[in-house]
């Protein structure tokens, strides 16, 4: 059972992410947690800071630190006593107080060591401590458990069971190091009756450095470890009544999908749909392990099911990625198609983690990505072709397998877009979805009119 930012904002979130454990007491839950919301932005926002503390005099460190404790930290940490005394008995506030104030000092420390550090620790000093939004909420969720439902929840640093490599800020699990992990730390806890209840998005190196998973990495931490736990189900609680059919933030009428394949999820989770880490599904494919994304507000509501088999047909969402720039290469004429193709396939190989389309041809290429992976692609192939260069780009990717494609269909969204300036239509590429780039300025615009045309007519 994995809880968002959002699940635990205040006392009365966390009091009912109490009862929706509760509720899962018979099948063994273990629980995974985010950091309350917002406490990941101002924990990176507080280390941003301290890196500005480089070559500061020593005697007026401890001045910047309470600077920034003031400005980014203060009242991250009142968030989380007042949920402690809401909800805590007398012994458990007393405990996860020394859990805070360990929590705030070391901190306060690890601020005041930018100062003296190396360029070269910087991520480590910042992932170790923005890993305590986790370690924090995990600690206090624990708690919460113990006091508001009697369940017997203990607390496990997830540092203990999620094996990384040192590419802090963007750690990649180690599956096998992390499958031991869980076997001889995680189960024989679950085997023994109790309910572990850990942080996610955080890990640690082999050789014991803290690490991230990348932003909003909770998701596949869940699925990372119910994977290596062998979890009949993973469930994800948040903030929406499931995956919907688009963001509600962008179009109010956005109605719950029932069931998603794990490719039209992934590739859903891919596009930029934030309700999913962008490789949450992947570690739930070897056991074939269903997801289930509910909402911890509305716990009656049936939520979405996201499964191993194959979907039917028809389109399920449509997601939206802005702040993207769109590269356009034309061969010279007299140029050879061949030495093209390779020039534009080596400079993409490149920058594949960045790349949100990359469309190959002889007579032309095409590529969307941010703005900064965009700009080194163009300056690669510049010397060997024309390039077009156009920020501000968004991509809009309609998600579902097999989708209608009679002609009339495919009409009738094209003029949906009308007004979005389309640059770009991929169709045919994925067989679970298609994609068009379209001026930023007009993406939202064209989202509720794509919207209208597949779900609201
Ligand atoms: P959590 O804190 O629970 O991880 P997130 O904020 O990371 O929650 O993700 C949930 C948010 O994802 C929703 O509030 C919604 O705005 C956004 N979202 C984007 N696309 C979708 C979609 N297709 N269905 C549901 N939510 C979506
Ligand atoms: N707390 C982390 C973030 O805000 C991870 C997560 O919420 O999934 O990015
Ligand atoms: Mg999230």
């Amino acid at each position: 059972m994995k809880f968002g930012g959002t699940s635990v904002r205040d006392a009365e979130a966390f009091a009912r992410v109490g009862r929706i454990v509760a509720t899962r007491r018979a099948r063994h839950p273990i629980v995974v947690v985010s950091a309350m919301s917002r406490v990941t932005d101002t924990f990176v926002a507080s280390a941003a800071a301290a890196r500005a503390l480089t070559d500061t005099p020593p005697q007026e460190i401890p001045a910047s630190v309470r600077r920034i404790r003031k400005a980014h930290l203060d009242e991250a940490f009142a968030r989380h006593r007042e949920v402690a005394a809401t909800l805590l008995s007398p012994s458990g506030r007393a405990e996860f107080d020394r859990t805070l104030l360990a929590a705030e000092t070391e901190i306060s420390d690890l601020l005041a060591t930018f100062a003296v550090a190396a360029d070269s620790m910087h991520g480590l000093l910042a992932d170790t401590i923005v890993s305590h939004g986790e370690r924090l909420s995990s600690a206090l969720l624990a708690f919460v458990l113990r006091d508001t439902q009697g369940l017997p929840a203990v607390f496990l640093d997830a540092r203990r069971c999620l094996v990384t490599d040192d590419n802090h800020g963007c750690a990649a699990p180690d599956f096998a190091q992390t499958s031991r992990r869980v076997e001889s730390e995680l189960v024989p806890l679950v085997e023994d009756g109790f309910i572990p209840v850990v942080g996610g998005f955080i890990g640690a190196s082999l050789s014991g450095a803290t690490t991230t998973l990348g932003r909003n990495g909770s998701d596949y931490s869940a699925t990372i470890i119910g994977a290596a736990a062998r979890a009949s189900v993973v469930e994800i609680w948040t903030d929406t009544p499931g995956v919907l059919t688009a963001d509600p933030r962008l179009v109010q009428q956005a109605k719950n999908v029932a069931r998603l394949s794990y490719k039209e999820a992934a590739d859903l989770a891919r596009a930029g749909a934030k309700v999913l880490h962008p490789k949450t599904i992947a570690p739930l494919i070897e056991h074939g392990i269903p997801l289930h994304v509910r909402n911890s507000q509305a716990f009656e509501e049936s939520g979405t099911v996201i499964f191993a088999g194959a979907a039917a047909p028809g389109a399920k969402s449509i997601t939206l990625k802005r702040g993207l720039t769109s590269v356009q290469v034309t061969p010279a004429l007299a140029g050879d198609d061949a030495l093209f193709v390779e020039l534009v396939c080596h400079a993409t190989a490149r920058h594949r983690e960045d790349l949100d389309l990359c469309l190959i041809s002889h007579a032309g290429a095409l590529f969307v990505a941010n703005d900064t992976a965009a700009a080194s692609i163009a300056a690669e192939v510049e010397a060997g072709a024309s390039v077009c260069v156009e920020r501000h780009r968004a991509l809009v990717t309609i998600i579902g397998e097999r989708m209608n494609t009679d002609a009339a269909a495919h009409a009738r969204l094209l003029r949906a877009l009308e007004k979005a300036h389309v640059a770009a239509i991929v169709h045919g590429a994925s067989t679970t979805g298609r994609s068009f780039v379209v001026e930023e300025a007009h993406a939202a615009e064209a989202v509720a009119r794509l919207h209208r045309e597949l779900f609201e007519t």
